[in-house]
């Protein structure tokens, strides 16, 4: 349903700023439950399913989506993977994850995962989803009567939605974070003093797992994505020019920084080209009020560790429950253990990240010391059942329930 009739809505119970897979995902839950919502979108339809991103998803946050009738389709077409390959010294060293934890990684793109949850959303569960909006404004979020505002793209005028809660779930380029007063929060941020050349290439994937490249040159990693398209990394300066990255040099760099014993990568146009700059936020506590924050809007973590869009739907998966658990039973208790439940799940994946970064850049980083330590850390990985499996359950996240 889109905005094309005159009359502002006077009040729901629920406005959810963004529609990325945290906000459908709430907005698909309450409306199971029978609760009404708007989403609140920048972008168009259109934009949103197709804008590239993650690919891989854990096991129990596809068991989430798959208790909310959400997954159907993510069932019949995600690949499953079982094993994860590290290259350093011009060696392959796979890891064979699913004999060490019982458990394996779903492959998806993340622009199917979203269309799935607004044709959900939208077409199937009626939810109300405005495309295009224009300057929202978060009101009055320290009273019992919140309210959102916006801006019509049809007729320019300024909208206000009345409502009992506000979902921040815009990204981390939205407006509800900006919302919360600065003395009442903690914002933790962590740089990792590099960038990645994030690319997508239209070539089927090169191996049957993703692929870590552990190179003096710098980082490089292999994702497969679909049977079209394989998701590549290359680490390079932070703020470095995408556009001197020419195809020859691209592919010249992840064929010297992923060499092995194996066949060269297949090649293919590349289709995205841009750098990440590659750092983490926390932002303690993700409530204000009537502002309750979720993914990316409370917490980045970089692509290191593939884990953004798992917590964004952990975050969901809370505040979408204890949203449903108030509004239709008066049970205030998943909303009140709200930030603490999803900030103990963040953290460790901070933690992680952190650590698993330090044997992608530590053998490029120019210090002999941190190269040295890197080197130590994966042959540790691949002599110890002990480490190998501690480093499984981290990369798989939690077992399912
Ligand atoms: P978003 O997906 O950013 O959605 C927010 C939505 O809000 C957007 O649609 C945006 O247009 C909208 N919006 C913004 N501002 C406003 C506003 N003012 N008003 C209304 N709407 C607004 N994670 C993984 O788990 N696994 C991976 O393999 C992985 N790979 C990644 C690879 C790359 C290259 C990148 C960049 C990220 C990757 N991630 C991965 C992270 C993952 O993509 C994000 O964590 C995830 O998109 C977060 O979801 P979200 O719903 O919180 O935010």
């Amino acid at each position: 349903m889109t905005d094309t009739n005159a009359a502002p809505t006077a009040h729901v119970p629920v406005v959810i700023v963004g529609a990325g897979p945290a906000g459908l995902t709430v907005g698909n839950i309450l409306r199971a439950a029978g609760v009404d919502c708007v989403v609140l979108e920048t972008e168009t339809r259109e934009f949103i399913e197709q804008r590239p991103r993650a690919g891989v998803i854990e096991e129990w946050c596809v068991r989430g989506l798959e208790r909310r009738g959400l997954a159907d389709t993510l069932l019949e077409r995600a690949q499953r993977h079982t094993e994860c390959e590290f290259r350093f010294g011009g060696r392959r060293h796979r890891l064979r994850y699913v004999d060490l934890t019982g458990r394996h990684h779903y492959v998806y793109p993340q622009p199917w995962l979203v269309t799935d949850l607004v044709r959900e959303y939208a077409d199937v569960r009626g939810g109300d989803v405005r495309f295009s909006v224009r300057d929202v404004r978060l009101h009055g979020l320290d009273t019992d009567r919140p309210s959102v505002s916006y801006l019509c793209p049809d007729t320019g005028e300024r909208r206000t939605i009345r409502c009992d809660f506000v979902a921040g779930c815009d990204g981390a380029r939205g407006v509800t974070r900006a919302a919360l007063p600065p003395e009442r929060l903690r914002v933790a941020r962590h740089d990792y003093g590099v960038g990645w050349l994030a690319l997508l290439a239209e070539a089927p994937a090169s191996s049957d797992c993703v692929v870590f490249g552990i190179h003096p040159r710098g980082f490089a990693g292999h994702m497969a994505r679909s049977s079209e398209v394989t998701r590549y990394y290359l680490e390079v300066p932070r703020g470095d020019d995408p556009d001197t990255w020419s195809h020859d040099r691209v592919w010249a760099e992840l064929q010297e920084r992923l060499a092995s014993d194996a066949p060269p990568l297949t090649e293919g146009r590349l289709i995205e080209k841009r750098v990440l700059d590659m750092h983490n936020y926390v932002v303690e506590p993700m409530v204000f009020g009537r502002l309750f924050l979720a993914g990316d809007a409370a917490h980045l973590t970089a692509p290191i560790a593939a884990k953004g869009m798992n917590l964004a739907l952990h975050d969901a998966f809370h505040l979408g429950d204890g949203l449903v658990a108030h509004l239709t039973r008066g049970d205030d208790s998943g909303l009140r253990t709200y930030s603490e439940a999803c900030l103990a799940r963040v953290w460790d994946c901070q933690e992680f990240s952190l650590w698993l970064s330090e044997i992608y850049h530590g053998t490029s980083s120019g210090d002999p010391y941190r190269a040295a330590t890197t080197l130590a850390r994966l042959r540790r990985v691949f002599t110890s059942p002990a480490a190998a499996t501690a480093f499984a359950e981290q990369f798989l996240g939690p077992r399912p329930d």
